[in-house]
């Protein structure tokens, strides 16, 4: 018994009475009915436990019930969960501040939200006032969010309905540089870094060239006036850890500014320390956004999100009054805090580096030896392992052996994620304590995985 009730129950009201269609009820054959979690583990009502490599989405940074961010949230909730923010309370102030000291100028004030899709909606909303412009650009592929707004930005069919979504949407062709139309040819497969590394012999990436070549048709074609915003993942996250080529986003940001446009990075899933080498994503582009959005990770799985800006744009955004129940609500805040203080504490941004890049070269490995591992890519543990029918011609793999291989991973104990426009790539995105044993394990049971599939084809 579980809260009184059975699996069966449970499966049963959630047809009925919840989103039916959660991931298709709900995500496995045989679902996942969780009981418990502690750092990088689940444990299932059975008392079966789970390595999470999926961390709730990329939410749950600094472990399951991390002890630090439970102590300061209990000791929060002694004191004041909620309270508006039209009040004066040290804790907003306080996370504020230990925020914004960790992005580089000009962006230095933040607007708190309690989740990704609100962040990008306002993102959207503060870009438009801030140019006097309304169309924006995104990439292919890309997910922003959920909400109506959002889901204009979100470039995926699996999140779309028959309306439309927000008007001013645009996108531009993802520079995927092993899907992309000239990605693989252009780019070296080395899977270790933010971006591809060019192979092409002037030193001049072509592939970057045909993709900007793109952006700029989008402009001659789609976007006649000037431009709000350019809104881009610095790793595409449901998108299958999408990678762009070097300078992509660079030369994107000079030439949206050019045209009248702020630049955007949405870090909801590559935030706060996840690559590894560097504490932002858009940080391995050589970039600095005009606007950063971030959530998931940022208070450890408790319902955040954020934009943070410069002041000149919050100064175009102070003309209305704008106001959000409970962002920045004292309890949110106190979290938040405690997360930024464990990832230093416990410098999980350099285990993100270390067991990330052992897991990517041990991945390329397998990479190596199967042909229908397609490509391994990523940074620290932002990671995507492309499936396809073979090699050669890069075709996915379908879906029902991508979740044999997925259901398999689980059964012996491993939750990883997928993504990709057909499914196609498994994410790995775990909690950032995991270490290199963590990281043996699932090997072991993904190379596994593998076999068993190759033999029962
Ligand atoms: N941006 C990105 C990059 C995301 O991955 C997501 C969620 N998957 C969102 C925005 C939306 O966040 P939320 O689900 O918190 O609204």
């Amino acid at each position: 018994p579980y809260h009184g009730m059975s699996k069966q129950d449970l499966l049963e009201i959630r047809k009925q009475n919840c989103n039916p269609m959660t991931m298709k009820v709900t995500y496995y054959k045989k679902p996942v009915f969780i009981n418990q979690g502690y750092m990088q583990w689940l444990w299932d009502v059975d008392g079966k436990r789970y390595l999470d490599l999926f961390a709730g989405v990329a939410t749950v940074s600094v472990g399951h019930c991390n002890p630090k961010v439970r102590e300061a949230a209990e000791k929060q909730l002694g004191r004041l969960w909620h309270t508006t923010s039209i009040y004066v309370y040290p804790q907003l102030q306080e996370y504020a501040e230990k925020l914004t000291s960790l992005l580089p100028d000009p962006l230095k004030v933040v607007y708190f939200t309690n989740s990704g899709s609100e962040a990008n909606d306002l993102a959207l909303l503060m870009a438009r006032l801030h140019t006097g412009n309304f169309d924006v650009i995104t990439l292919r592929g890309s997910y922003h969010g959920g909400s109506p707004q959002a889901t204009g930005l979100t470039s995926n069919s699996h999140y779309k309905y028959p309306i439309p979504s927000s008007l001013g949407c645009h996108n531009t062709m993802c520079p995927d540089v092993f899907r992309g139309l000239w990605g693989g040819s252009h780019c070296r497969d080395s899977p270790v870094q933010t971006i591809r590394e060019c192979s092409c012999s002037s030193g001049h990436c072509q592939a970057n060239d045909m993709y900007l070549n793109e952006l700029k048709e989008v402009f001659d074609t789609t976007v006649p006036n000037q431009i709000a915003a350019f809104f881009g993942e610095p790793i595409q996250g449901v998108g299958g850890a999408v990678q762009y080529p070097k300078n992509y986003l660079k030369d994107t940001y000079q030439l949206v500014r050019e045209k009248g446009g702020i630049c955007i990075a949405d870090e909801v899933q590559t935030g706060f320390g996840r690559t590894g080498s560097h504490f932002w994503g858009f940080e391995g582009h050589n970039v600095i956004p005009d606007m950063v959005t971030m959530a998931k990770g940022i208070a450890n799985g408790f319902p955040m999100g954020a934009v943070v800006t410069t002041a000149e744009i919050a100064k175009s955004f102070a003309k209305g009054v704008h106001f959000n129940t409970f962002g920045g609500n004292p309890l949110a805040c106190a979290i938040a805090s405690s997360v930024l203080d464990t990832i230093k504490e416990d410098r999980l941004q350099e285990n993100c580096d270390q067991v990330g890049t052992y897991l990517l070269t041990e991945l390329a490995k397998l990479r190596d030896k199967y042909d229908i591992i397609g490509d391994v890519r990523g940074k620290g543990l932002q990671i995507g392992v492309e499936m396809v029918q073979d090699k050669v011609s890069r075709v996915p793999l379908p879906s029902d052996a991508i979740n044999e291989i997925f259901e398999d991973v689980k059964d012996m104990g491993v939750l990883i994620g997928k993504g990709g426009l057909y499914g196609q790539t498994f994410r790995i995105k775990p909690p950032m304590c995991i270490n290199k044993d963590d990281a043996d394990f699932f090997l072991a049971i993904f190379n596994q995985a593998v076999l068993n599939y190759m033999e029962r084809r």
